[in-house]
């Protein structure tokens, strides 16, 4: 059985792929064709049909960096740069048990599906299938993994390796089958880890055939950290220890240089850029046109509710590209379609995840949002591309679908008792607070 979605204003995620009078064929989890109504070839099979009365069809956003397991601590520690709010943070989360993470991943991964996201990467210290069990539960795409630190360098830190190594794997053999979740090996950070560590992480990580998730030169004091320690950026530091390559996920990078940013182009490795995050902790704007320049990835993220607050892409896309422009005062240096393709196809190549998802077309995976945006003067490619970056949120989002399923639609998830569960762990902590 095929379901068309139709009568809706396309917006394919590729170059030129807007169509107003759209249409979107799906078979079980994938697209089966994508464009306009009118060019749609003859279908043998039955097809269920949908009218989308009109309303704009973009494909899911991507949130290439997130720790959905400390969204119970939303709001907790609003001041400070991020080593002085880190060090205020730990006495209330380096204490947080796998069950805490698990009620953090819910609130995160509500927010995130009402907010359009439909695939995240995760970072948590335990629990390292966590967000990906409650990811897939709700019915959204998850990187999940945890991020090993070594205890002697990091305040309040318990030794994680190779805890998470086990955990992961335990996951993996646990969400086999389950094309909702992927799982990655990382590390916390270059001032974090000592290098035997990172040797040890990418290694199981290349036997396993995973990614390798780390933080890097996130703040300036990191990397006079590094520098003083090795003598090195952290971004040549981590590619002297050869854990660079296509495989990376490299979160931040806000402090690199043109030397750095040869380095991630040579690699490949992709740049999870958390605008909002970084201006919240006063770490500063990454690079991001240069970087783009050079050919390296930018994938959007949203980093936690504590140094964000809200998961929420819309946001960050439209940061992406003010802050830019604010700052170098020049109004051309990004726009709005770059932003739009950070936030879908280049956060899933960021993921190496960009042969299934990132945008809507034949044979990738059906992961789409449904936007009641209206314009007053109708609807054109310019307008709607603008409205989705400029003007939109998750107010405009009607429907949520993750591998060909609804799994939210009229303000409400359909795979869990949404309210239920927020009871639950609101009465949870009431007793705590
Ligand atoms: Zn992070």
């Amino acid at each position: 059985m095929l379901t068309l979605l139709y009568n809706a204003f396309l917006c394919t995620g590729l170059p030129g792929g807007f169509h107003p009078d759209g249409a979107v064929l799906i078979h079980r989890s994938k697209v089966v064709w994508a464009g306009p109504l009118a060019e749609m070839p003859p279908q043998a099979e039955h097809i269920a049909r949908r009218d989308l009365g009109g309303r704009v069809v973009i494909p899911g956003l991507i949130n290439t960096h997130a720790h959905g397991g400390l969204s119970t601590h939303r709001g907790c520690c609003d001041e400070g740069n991020l080593f002085e709010w880190a060090a205020t943070l730990a006495p209330q989360t380096s204490h947080l048990t796998v069950e805490d993470n698990q009620r953090g991943c819910y609130l995160a991964i509500m927010d995130m599906v009402r907010n359009g996201i439909t695939t995240a990467c995760d970072c948590t210290r335990y629990g390292a299938g966590v967000f990906a069990s409650v990811a897939s539960e709700i019915g959204m795409r998850s990187l999940s993994g945890a991020l090993a630190n070594s205890p002697e360098l990091r305040r309040n830190g318990r030794p994680n390796w190779p805890l998470a190594l086990e955990e992961t794997m335990e996951a993996i053999e646990m969400h086999r089958g389950n094309g909702l979740a992927r799982f990655y090996l990382g590390g916390h950070s270059p001032y974090s880890c000592t290098p035997s560590l990172l040797k040890d992480v990418k290694r199981e990580a290349d036997r396993l055939d995973l990614p390798f998730v780390i933080h890097v030169a996130e703040n300036r004091r990191e990397n006079e950290i590094v520098m003083e320690q090795y003598g090195q950026s952290p971004t040549a530091w981590l590619n002297g220890l050869g854990v660079l390559d296509s495989r990376a996920v490299l979160a931040h990078c806000v402090w690199v240089d043109e030397n750095d940013m040869d380095i991630l182009a040579r690699t490949g490795a992709g740049v999870a850029h958390n605008p909002a995050s970084n201006a919240k902790l006063a770490s500063g704007i990454a690079p991001v046109p240069e970087l783009r320049r050079c050919g390296v990835p930018v994938g959007l993220g949203t980093d936690s509710t504590l140094s964000n607050n809200c998961l929420d892409l819309f946001q960050e896309m439209k940061l992406s590209v003010l802050l830019q422009r604010a700052t170098s005062l020049d109004g051309r240096i990004m726009g709005a379609r770059d932003a739009f393709t950070m936030a879908t196809l280049e956060g899933a190549r960021v993921l190496n995840w960009d042969a299934e998802i990132g945008s809507i077309e034949t044979g990738k995976e059906a992961d789409l949002v449904v936007l009641d945006v209206s314009h007053p003067l109708g609807l054109t490619a310019e307008r709607v591309l603008s409205d989705i970056v400029y003007h939109a949120g998750p107010q405009h989002v009607r429907g949520v679908m993750v591998a060909g399923r609804m799994i939210f639609e009229d303000g409400r998830l359909l795979n869990v008792d949404e309210p239920a569960i927020r009871r639950s762990i609101h009465e949870h902590y009431r007793h705590q607070a």
